[in-house]
C-alpha cells in the first residue's frame, strides 16, 4: 500500500514510534530457538502389557506414551517389559506368552514410527528400545533359558510382579516367612549376571531386595530398580528405603523415578513438584549418576498432575533446572545413567 495523505503518513510514524516505546529496542539478532527437549531414556513403559493383552494400539497406548508425543517430549529410547498379567493363563505367565508378545512387538515397532527395533544402535529420528521381564517366574523351571532371552533383546530381568513365585518373594504380597530369594533364583540371578544383563529390583520385597543388592556387589554387575521411589518420601511397600538406594548405588546401578501418584505422595494427587522432590532425594542419597526415569506409562497408573503423558518429560527437566540442577546433571538423569547400564558399550 503506497499512502499519499501526508497527516496519515505521520500518523502511521507516529503509531511505530509508539511501538518500539511500548516493545523496547529491537533486537539485533534473531531470538534464540526453544531449547532443545533433553533425551530421555525411560526405563519402564508398558506399552507391551497395552498392545497383547489390552487390544490397544502401539501408536496409541492409553494416551500416556503416544508415539506422536515421543519427540516432542525428547523421548530416545524406552524398555518395554514383556510383561503378561497373571489371568494370562490358568498357570500364570508363561514362557510362550514372552515368545508371542516380544513377537508382536517386533512385527509393529517397524511400521510405528518413530520407534527403531530393539538394541543400542543409533538413529536420527528414531526412538530406541529394549526389552525387559516383569515377573521371570518362567524361568524357575528352565534358569538355562536366561541366555536364549538375553539374545532375543532383554536387557533387565526383574524377578516378581505384585505376588511371590518361584524365584523370589514380591513387595506386594505378606512375607511372613522374610524369605527373599528361592535357590532357582539365585541361580537365574548368577545365569542373567553371567550373560552382561542386570536384575530389576523393583517389585522384589526387601528381603529379595538386600539379596540382590549382595549377589550384583558379588558379580561386580549394576543392580537396578527401573521404576520406585523413595520410601523417605513416600512410605510404600514398592518404594526403596534410603539403605537399599545407597546398596544399589554400590553396585553401581540406577533406580528410575515412577511417575505414579501412589509412589510420590500419600493422600493426594501427586503434582510434578514432587516428582522433583523424589529425584532430588534420590540424588541426595546416592549421587546423581544413579538416578534415572523409570515413568510407569501405560502401566494403569495415576501420573502426577503436570506429568500425564510424554509430551511434558520437558517440563520436568525445566522444574529440575528451576531447583538449580544443572543441564549435564538432567541429561544425566534423563539418559546417560541409564544408557550406562542398558550400553555399556557407549
Ligand atoms: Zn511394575
Amino acid at each position: 500500500m503506497v499512502l499519499h495523505d501526508p497527516s496519515r503518513r505521520l500518523l502511521l510514524g507516529a503509531a511505530m514510534v509508539a511501538m518500539v516505546a511500548l516493545l523496547g529496542p529491537l533486537p539485533l539478532v534473531a531470538a534464540e530457538p526453544a531449547p532443545r527437549p533433553p533425551p530421555v531414556i525411560d526405563l519402564h513403559v508398558d506399552l507391551s502389557y497395552q498392545v497383547n493383552f489390552r487390544g490397544r494400539s502401539l501408536a496409541d497406548g492409553t494416551g500416556q506414551m503416544p508415539a506422536r508425543e515421543l519427540l516432542p517430549g525428547g523421548v530416545a529410547g524406552v524398555v518395554l517389559p514383556l510383561y503378561v498379567p497373571r489371568w494370562a493363563s490358568e498357570l500364570g505367565p508363561r514362557e510362550q506368552d514372552w515368545t508371542r508378545s516380544r513377537q508382536r512387538l517386533l512385527e509393529l515397532l517397524p511400521s510405528t514410527p518413530p520407534y527403531a527395533l530393539p538394541g543400542c544402535a543409533v538413529a536420527e529420528g528414531k526412538v530406541r528400545t529394549w526389552f525387559a521381564l516383569e515377573g521371570a517366574g518362567p524361568l524357575a523351571a528352565a534358569p538355562e533359558r536366561v541366555g536364549h532371552w538375553v539374545q532375543q533383546g532383554v536387557r533387565l530381568f526383574g524377578l516378581v510382579h505384585t505376588w511371590h513365585n518361584e524365584l523370589a518373594t514380591s513387595s506386594g504380597a505378606p512375607n511372613p516367612s522374610g524369605r527373599g530369594l528361592t535357590e532357582r533364583g539365585r541361580e537365574v540371578v548368577a545365569r542373567v549376571h553371567a550373560a552382561g544383563a542386570s536384575v530389576d529390583v523393583s517389585h522384589a520385597s526387601d528381603a529379595a531386595t538386600e539379596e540382590l543388592i549382595a549377589l550384583a556387589r558379588r558379580d561386580g554387575r549394576p543392580l537396578v530398580a527401573t521404576h520406585s521411589n523413595a520410601r523417605r518420601l513416600a512410605p510404600h511397600p514398592r518404594n526403596l528405603s534410603d539403605g537399599q538406594l545407597r546398596g544399589i548405588a554400590s553396585t553401581g546401578g540406577v533406580v528410575g523415578v515412577n511417575f505414579h501418584s501412589s509412589f510420590l505422595v500419600r493422600g493426594r494427587r501427586a503434582k510434578l513438584a514432587d516428582v522433583v522432590r523424589h529425584v532430588q532425594h534420590l540424588v541426595q542419597i546416592m549421587g546423581v549418576e544413579h538416578v534415572a526415569l523409570g515413568s510407569d506409562y501405560e502401566g494403569d497408573i495415576r501420573p502426577a498432575v503436570g506429568l500425564e503423558s510424554a509430551r511434558q518429560l520437558p517440563r520436568l527437566a525445566a522444574a529440575l533446572r528451576a531447583k538449580g540442577m544443572s543441564e549435564g546433571d538432567v541429561e544425566k538423569v534423563f539418559a546417560r545413567n541409564a544408557l550406562r547400564v542398558l550400553c555399556p558399550s557407549e
